[in-house]
Parts: C-alpha cells; structure tokens; sequence
C-alpha cells in the first residue's frame, strides 16, 4: 500500500466538542494503525490471514475492553473514547476493529455486566491485556435475524450442563481462548455461558472463501455434549435482553468504526483527485468529482454528529438501543455509498490494493449485514415509533 498520509475530515470541527482525553486516544491509535496496521494490512488482507502477532500491540493501546474499569485490568476510558478509539481502528481496517468490538464488547461486556464477581475477577483481566481472546456465539445456521428461534440448548445434570448444537459465522472463533454463547435451558429462556477451549466435544472450525472481513477470522462453534462447569453461567443474564444488551455495545461501536472507514476512503479520493490529471487538468477541477467530493464530505459530517451525540448520551446512560440502531444503519449505507464512490474517483486505480478502497468497500458488505442487518435496523427504527412490530 501507499504511504498512510491519513488526515481525517473535520468540516464542522467536531474536534471542538472532544475533549483532551479524547483526542489522546483517537491520535495514540491513529498512530498505532500507521505503525503497525497500513503496512501490512494489504498483504494480510490479500493473503485472508488474521495477524496475530499484533494482538499484543492491540492490548496496550486498550482496545480490548476500553470501558472496563481499572478494577479489572481495563483502561475505564468513557464511551466517546471507545467509539473514536474503533473509529481509528476501521480506519485502518474493519476486520482489525471486528476483533477489538468483539473482545470488548461482546465477550467483556457481557462478563462485566452479568457475570458473577469471581467470573469478572477470572476473565477480565487477562481478556484485556490480551492473555486470553473472546468469541461471542449468537448466530446459528437456522437463525440469524431471528437468534430467539435458536437451538443450542443445555441441561442440568446436577454437577455440570450439559450443551448440544452450532453457531457459525462466529468472529474470533478459530483462535478464541473462550466463547460467550448464548443458548436455552430446559425452561427454553436464554441464558449465557462462558465455554473454553479444551472442554471435551467443543470445537471451532475455520469460515473460509470470504471476500469481505478476511483480516478477521470467523468460524463456527460446535458443542457435541460439552460438559459446562456451573460456574461458567452468567448469573444477571436472562433472556434474549442479555445479548441484545450486548450488541447495543458492539453496534455503537460499529456506528463509529464505519465513519473511520468512510473518512480513510474520502481522505484518499481527495488526495488522488488533487494529484491525478487527465485533458490537462487535475480532476479534482472537474463538476462531477466535485460533486462526488463534496457529498461524500456532507454525509460523513452528518455522520460525525449522530455519533457525537448517541456517543453523549451513552455516557450519560440515556443512549436507547433504537438509537444506536439508527446510528449503526445511517453510518454504514453512508461508509458503503462513500467507498463505492471514492472507487470510482480513483478510476482502475481503485481496485487495487494500493489504495485501502476496495477493501473497505468489501469490509462493509460484511459490517452491514452483521449486527443487525440494514433491514432488521429499519424494522426496529419502525417499531420505536409505531410501536408496531413489524418482524414477523
Ligand atoms: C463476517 C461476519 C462475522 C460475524 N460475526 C458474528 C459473531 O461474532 N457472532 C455472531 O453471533 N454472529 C456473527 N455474524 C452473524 C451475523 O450477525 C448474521 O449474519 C446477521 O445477524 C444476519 O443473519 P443471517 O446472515 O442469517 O441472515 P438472515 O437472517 O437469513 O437474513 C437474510 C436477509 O433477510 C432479511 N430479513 C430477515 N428477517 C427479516 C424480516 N423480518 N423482515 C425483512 N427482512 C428480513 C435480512 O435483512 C437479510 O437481508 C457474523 C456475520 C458475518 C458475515
């Protein structure tokens, strides 16, 4: 890839409303996906291999767990700074920001906010310096939008459960130290379990053939009688609300990582339209890549905004889970729309990995199918104010 000369757009300063400890963490990061992330992210990408060795890296910079508390062994940053933090991240790459929002806020979260003291004591430490790496099993081959219809279940035998069934296309999967997974009891209410690797009939085979995400590896998680210690089940998780609970975290995250995506693909298509001539001209002179520039900067501001704001009112615990919907939806269509037309401003150009565009446009097929897909975030835009479903 090209020299990362990343400058990111900031047309109505929005730095203005960040305060020193924000822009410490979003510029410490920034630099961390410089040094370590652009040089190599092309060659992982074209290779479809997770770089673990940067996993270390990710720790110390916080990524893994940023909220948690200083307690246990996180960095207790406030909700702004984790989102610019996965700004920076999808800046350089969805799938390296995928391992940081699924460690963070799909396996700690879940521990911190309904695991027993000795869980927390147990796990989160170790989760966020990077000892240990997460996977969160939501998703089965038979339900995806609809993960209440799912299968996996337990039983009590006294001493231990005992679990049967499958999830797939799970982040993290292959390489995961532990995997929250969510599944019924006997009574059919959804409860959340920590399994570990090694655990006799668990396993975790590879996703592979993926064009999109392929810096982040997926898999599947196969449970043939695994026996779960007791201990292992989250005691305040009860019911579906529990991993939705979960992804609120994970997609408020996403609204801000998708920005990155969409800054980084701006950014290049301004710096390529300025330099590039054709008939004599840069075709940064021409109306229609004007046109093309200035809408793309319009909707990433509009974008900024709804981030700032859901990200302050999750800090003041008002954030609704219907917000954060809106959020995550608007700011990857917009990221995706961005790309696509960033691609063309850069002509064959951008469909090379000498330019970071068409892997971000191949990454967001994914961010906006998982988590919700784009339709299911409408759905629930929908209900919030009607206060009719219209699931099913
Ligand atoms: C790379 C990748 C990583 C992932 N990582 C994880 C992970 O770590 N953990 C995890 O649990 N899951 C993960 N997922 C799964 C992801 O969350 C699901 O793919 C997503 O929830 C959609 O489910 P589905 O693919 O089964 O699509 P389906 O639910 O089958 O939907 C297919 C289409 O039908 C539409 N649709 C469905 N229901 C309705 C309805 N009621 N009304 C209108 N339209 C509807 C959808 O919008 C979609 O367009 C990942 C997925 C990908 C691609």
């Amino acid at each position: 890839m090209a020299q990362d000369l990343f400058k990111h757009p900031d047309y109505y300063l929005v730095d203005e409303l960040l305060s020193d400890e924000h822009k410490l963490v979003r510029d410490a990061t920034r630099e961390w996906v410089k040094r370590e992330v652009s040089p190599i992210i092309e060659d992982v990408a074209q290779e479809a291999k997770f770089p673990m060795h940067i996993l270390k890296g990710m720790a110390e910079i916080g990524a893994f767990g940023p909220f948690i508390p200083e307690k246990y062994g996180g960095p207790g940053l406030d909700y702004i700074s984790y989102g610019i933090m996965m700004q920076e991240l999808e800046r350089g790459d969805s799938g390296i920001r995928s391992t940081s929002s699924v460690q963070s806020s799909l396996v700690m979260y879940p521990i911190w906010k309904f695991g027993s003291e000795s869980q927390k004591q147990k796990y989160l430490p170790k989760l966020a310096s990077g000892e240990l790496m997460g996977c969160f099993g939501l998703t089965e081959p038979n339900h995806g939008s609809n993960p209440g219809g799912m299968e996996t279940k337990f039983v009590d035998k006294g001493d231990h459960y005992l679990l049967n069934g499958a999830k797939m296309w799970i982040s993290n999967a292959p390489f995961a130290d532990i995997a929250v997974v969510w599944a019924k009891n006997e009574a059919g209410r959804i409860k959340g379990l920590i399994v570990e690797r090694g655990m006799e009939g668990f396993s975790t085979p590879e996703t592979h053939n993926k064009w999109s995400l392929r810096t982040s590896a997926t898999g599947e998680l196969i449970f043939q009688d695994v026996k779960v210690p007791k201990e292992n089940l989250l005691p305040e998780a009860d019911g579906l609300r529990g991993p939705l609970t979960c992804l609120d975290s994970a997609r408020y995250g996403i609204a801000w990582g998708a920005l990155g995506a969409a800054m980084d693909a701006y950014d290049t298509a301004l710096r390529y339209a300025k330099e590039r001539t054709q008939f004599g001209k840069p075709i940064a002179s021409f109306q229609l890549q004007q046109k093309k520039l200035a809408e793309m900067l319009t909707e990433i501001t509009k974008a900024q905004l709804l981030v700032w704001r859901v990200g302050t009112l999750r800090n003041e615990g008002r954030a609704t889970a219907a917000q954060i919907s809106m959020a995550k939806r608007n700011n990857v269509a917009m990221a995706l729309n961005v790309v696509r037309e960033a691609r063309q401003v850069l002509g064959a150009m951008g469909i090379t990995g000498e330019y970071p565009i068409m892997r971000h446009m191949m990454n967001l097929e994914s961010v906006i199918t998982y988590e919700g897909t784009h339709d299911i975030h409408l759905l629930i835009t929908g209900y919030d104010i009607t206060g009719i479903q219209a699931f099913k």
